[in-house]
């Protein structure tokens, strides 16, 4: 089976190498070691657009929504058609040998 595609993968988490300021608003300061939230455009600039922890965490929480409407729309279907209908394994049907009346088994005889 092919690998799953990773479609978050312009996203990246890494520690700034140098003070910076964030994208989204320049007077979020990011210092040296901070963590950011990467964003590589997609298109043939290849920028990376390094985002404060805090609008980071935004984005992500952002496309975290977006992600989950789009996971319900797919399981509010399955529920109409289950994927994984669990299918009740016939359960094995053990014969059961007759105990009373077998004409094997001869009854004991009685003592008198
Ligand atoms: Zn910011």
């Amino acid at each position: 089976m092919a690998k799953l595609r990773d479609v978050v993968d312009k996203i990246e988490i890494r520690a700034a190498k140098r003070a910076t300021k964030c994208r989204r608003n320049g007077s979020h300061k990011i210092a040296r070691g901070d963590l950011r939230v990467i964003v590589t455009p997609s298109g043939p600039a290849a920028r990376d657009y390094g985002y404060c922890a805090d609008c980071g965490a935004a984005i992500l929480e952002a496309a975290q929504q977006r992600i989950a409407a789009h996971l319900g729309k797919l399981q509010s279907a399955s529920t109409l058609t289950p994927i994984q209908e669990v299918q009740a394994e016939p359960a094995e049907e053990e014969e059961e040998l007759p105990e009373a009346g077998s004409p094997r088994t001869k009854p004991e005889p009685h003592t008198q």
